[in-house]
């Protein structure tokens, strides 16, 4: 079995145990910014559009609804706090993509692609567009994403992929030229197709902006129920019930991401699995000299288990991924978080990757649920004879795919004819999971085989071949 470059270079544990020490269980992202408070939901109230979810997909529709018509009344009902789950605790990778990968998109709508490559475009340019029109403060930097080949046989990988202005080739000595790492033999650079971000930052100015079109934010008031509305006529509206309230609105969108549905019919196209993520302390000049990373390009190696990472404004390194894990019976858990073998990988695979940093201190640890679907990317439809609309399912690229998303919703809720609601990838449902213990059994399968495929110079076995032929599978 061939050993990775990881394992073949890694720094020894009394390296590892110095860079953890001292660190803390907490989201860096959420731990840098002030959170403003919204009330909690008490009582009834009326509106015509009621948002359940306060990530960015609760709020870009929010958002989106008010710039559409600002005349509309609109409610987002949150179940903690803005942002504090994925859309706060995320790489900060806004990505163009919409099918999580061209290869992802290509291989299940290929006639589609063309158009869903300048939809995706088109929405990264207007997040930047709506980023800059309301003047919000999210750190944000187009500088692309450098893929990184770490074993040789990813370096043809690199060299198959198309190449012209935005898209560079980089061989061993131009790659390391960009960044430092004695483990990269090849790059290659998509200079457009990424906009890195401060994700905390990202979700509290849409909710920012959101208020101040008019948008009421509920935190603390989780939705425990979507129904018909029994004070109407038939038909006519719906009916958001919390704990404490309820919200009566003519259309509902559920933006509920990896958290159980309030629709049934939801409840097996998702599972979380389990991302780990660690920051560092901000980077001295001498060792900032010692990587240069002078274009600040997120960086994403290219295994099948993969590590994506970031410099901060404040010059830390986030460094994440690798490591996914599904917890059998499928449930969102604070306990699932402290995974203390996936923060030392990481800060191993970190050191090995920068060995110019030896001595280095990780600050912050965190985790993430990602919300799998079946086919990696969101899935789109509507209940309540079209009152209601939901998309989930982002599987770990969902930063700017939830604006588009948003849009998806509102035009299918006003039962508009668009280009995106005429998308296969829009119509089409991905297959669910199947309820335990097939699910894990399923899916530790594949990442068991995935690892297996890191180990043998990308080599695909039965099972991953099988599920690529029937377009299933499962990743990160
Ligand atoms: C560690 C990690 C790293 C990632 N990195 C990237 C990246 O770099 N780039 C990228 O594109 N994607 C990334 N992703 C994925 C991306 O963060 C998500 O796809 C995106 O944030 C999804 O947004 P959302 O609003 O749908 O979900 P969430 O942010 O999870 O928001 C859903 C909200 O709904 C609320 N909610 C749930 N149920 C109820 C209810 N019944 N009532 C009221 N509220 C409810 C929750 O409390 C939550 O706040 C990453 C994800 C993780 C976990």
């Amino acid at each position: 079995m061939h050993r990775t470059v990881f394992e073949r270079q890694a720094p020894p544990a009394s390296a590892i145990d110095h860079a953890l020490a001292g660190s803390r269980h907490e989201v860096f992202w959420l731990d840098d910014v002030e959170r403003p408070a919204h009330p909690r939901l008490d009582g009834e109230i009326e509106a015509d559009l009621v948002v359940v979810g306060g990530g960015y997909t609760g709020l870009w529709t929010a958002l989106l609804a008010k710039e559409r018509n600002l005349g509309l009344r609109v409610v987002v009902l949150e179940a903690q706090r803005v942002g504090w789950a994925a859309s706060g605790r995320n790489g900060g990778f806004v990505e163009a993509s919409l099918t999580h990968g061209d290869e992802n998109g290509r291989r299940r709508w290929p006639e589609e692609m063309p158009l869903l490559d300048a939809l995706g475009a088109r929405n990264l340019d207007e997040i930047e567009a709506t980023i800059t029109r309301y003047g919000m403060q999210v750190d944000a930097q187009r500088t692309g994403t450098l893929s990184v080949a770490v074993e040789p046989h990813q370096v043809e990988w690199l060299r198959d992929e198309p190449v012209d202005d935005d898209h560079v080739f980089l061989d061993q000595d131009a790659v390391r030229a960009q960044v430092g790492s004695p483990t990269y033999l090849a790059g290659s650079w998509d200079r457009r197709g990424t906009l890195l971000a401060h994700p905390a930052k990202l979700a509290l100015e849409l909710a920012r902006v959101a208020v101040e079109l008019g948008v009421e934010i509920y935190e603390h008031s989780p939705a425990t129920a979507v129904d018909d509305d029994p004070s109407g006529p038939a038909d006519a509206g719906v009916r958001v019930r919390t704990k404490h309230g309820a919200v009566r609105a003519e259309q509902a969108v559920l933006a509920t991401n990896v958290f159980p549905s309030l629709l049934k019919r939801n409840r097996l196209m998702t599972v979380p699995v389990y991302d780990y993520v660690i920051a560092t302390e901000p980077l001295t000049a001498e060792q900032l000299a010692a990587i240069g990373w002078t274009n600040r390009q997120g960086l994403a190696d290219l295994a099948n288990q993969f590590h994506y990472y970031r410099m901060t404004a404040d010059d830390r390194i986030v460094f994440g991924g690798y490591d996914a894990v599904y917890h059998y019976g499928g449930r969102v858990r604070a306990a699932y978080e402290d995974r203390a073998s996936s923060y030392r990988m990481l800060t191993s695979h970190l050191l090995t990757t920068f060995p110019q940093l030896e001595g280095i201190r990780v600050t912050h640890r965190w985790a993430g649920a990602i919300d799998t679907s079946t086919r990696f990317c969101a899935f789109y439809g509507t209940a309540r004879s079209g009152r209601v609309a939901y998309a989930a399912g982002f599987t770990g690229l969902g930063v700017a795919a939830t604006r588009f998303a948003a849009q998806v919703m509102l035009d299918q809720l006003d039962g508009a004819d668009t280009e995106r609601t005429r998308l296969r990838m829009v119509r089409e449902r991905p297959v669910p999971f199947p309820p335990e213990p097939a699910a894990s059994m399923g899916i530790n399968a594949t990442r068991w085989s995935l690892d297996r495929a890191d180990h043998s110079e990308g080599r695909r076995n039965l099972l991953l071949r099988g599920l690529d032929a029937l377009g299933l599978g499962f990743d990160s």
